[in-house]
């Protein structure tokens, strides 16, 4: 709700169901200061973009339909024929897809770095790197990118830096105060918290980028449905709130799935024994509730016994939602640059709303299927 706006007697946006958007004389069909068609969105879209704006200290925002569509629609609005860009090698796998299939075909080239690499991206940088994507932490494994160093080597080399900060929840990283000149969200996540909508956002720092992408999304036809930008609105109002509850949680579970004998390594950047954690330390605010656990090798069915044991623990991809998932990551994996080397498998898992005893007693009895008993 706006502080400043007119009186409303709701404290949430009215959700204005509209393709037509009638307007009242015939001088008001074409102006171009008036949303004139409801694809571009009503008052639960404003009330959403400005939400997210004041969140996220970004100069505009673009909703899109998914978090794929954010990332898929950044990628898309700022490249062309002839471009080459560098995609971390700890991308979502759909953001991969996407480079691998559709931007190839109009001529874009991918090339991924290594999510260490840190200032040395000035090296990969070529006459034509229009963009340099960043993801922090990498999906599933983890790992802590140097933001400010990267987004620092493009925009001293011309390139616009993305990041996708979903992890971050639109809460425990700021892009913008770290050089970076876009930020995509999956709203879908922990903006949402519900696991029942998909929405996406695409924020800039600059007025001039905002721009880029908003009218590649017109030209492309996004839309999002009012209902799932009022749910994303109304539940951004409790999101701090929730992911405090999701960090400490997590971060209880983390630790004392640590000391279990069967876990070989627990992937958590807020843990001191994260290789990045000082990285995680200097940039990000808090963590989230989703962390990746390494168990010791195992035999298949044995992880199967873990996993189908689990009763608090729903089994599903995603994550962000008030209810705890896991879910086994290996052949998601997937390298360009360097070899997933760890020998055993990788379980992540999302960290709900529910009482921390409850979850660690359904984990003990995932344990004890594990052994068998
Ligand atoms: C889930 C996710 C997306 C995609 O979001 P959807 O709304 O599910 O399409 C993109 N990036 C990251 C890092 C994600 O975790």
């Amino acid at each position: 709700m706006s502080p400043k706006g007119p009186f409303r007697r709701t404290a949430n946006p009215p959700v204005e169901r509209a393709s037509t958007v009638l307007v009242e004389r015939a001088e008001d069909l074409y102006r171009p200061d008036r949303v004139n068609y409801g694809r571009a969105g009503l008052a639960a879209h404003d009330e959403l973009r400005a939400a997210v704006l004041a969140r996220t200290g970004g100069a505009g925002c673009t909703l899109v339909s998914s978090g794929l569509a954010a990332c898929t629609t950044a990628l898309a609005a700022l490249t062309k024929a002839g471009d080459h860009i560098l995609v971390t090698d700890s991308v979502y796998i759909p953001t991969r897809r996407f480079c691998e299939q559709t931007l190839k075909r109009f001529g874009v080239e991918t090339a991924y770095y290594e999510p260490h690499v840190g200032a040395g991206i000035a090296e990969q940088i070529r006459p034509n790197t229009a963009l340099v994507y960043l993801e922090s932490p990498g999906s599933l494994t983890l790992e802590i990118q140097d933001v400010p160093a990267v987004a620092a080597a493009a925009r001293a080399a011309g390139a616009v830096s993305v990041i996708d900060d979903t992890w971050a929840g639109m809460s425990r990283l700021r892009p913008f105060a770290l050089g970076v000149d876009v930020a995509v969200h999956a709203a879908t996540k922990y903006p949402s918290g519900g696991s029942d909508v998909f929405l996406g956002t695409v924020t800039s720092a600059s007025a001039e980028l905002a721009a880029r992408i908003e009218t590649h999304a017109r030209c492309a036809g996004a839309s999002v449905s009012p209902d799932d930008a009022y749910v994303v609105a109304r539940s951004l109002h409790s999101l701090d709130a929730r992911l405090d509850r999701h960090e400490a949680s997590a971060r209880a579970i983390a630790d004392w799935l640590a000391d279990r004998p069967e876990i070989a390594r627990v992937l958590h950047p807020a843990r001191e024994d994260h290789p990045d954690h000082a990285l995680w330390l200097r940039d990000f605010t808090g963590a989230t509730g989703l962390f990746t656990v390494l168990f010791k090798p195992l035999p298949e069915a044995r992880l199967y016994a873990f996993l189908d044991a689990l009763e608090v623990f729903a089994l599903g991809f995603s994550f962000g939602g008030f209810e705890s998932l896991a879910l086994w990551c290996d052949p998601q994996i997937t390298r360009n640059h360097a070899e997933w080397k760890e020998q055993g498998p990788l379980v992540r898992f999302s960290i709900g709303l529910e009482p921390v005893e409850a979850l660690i007693a359904d984990l003990e009895h995932g344990f004890a299927a594990l052994a068998g008993s």
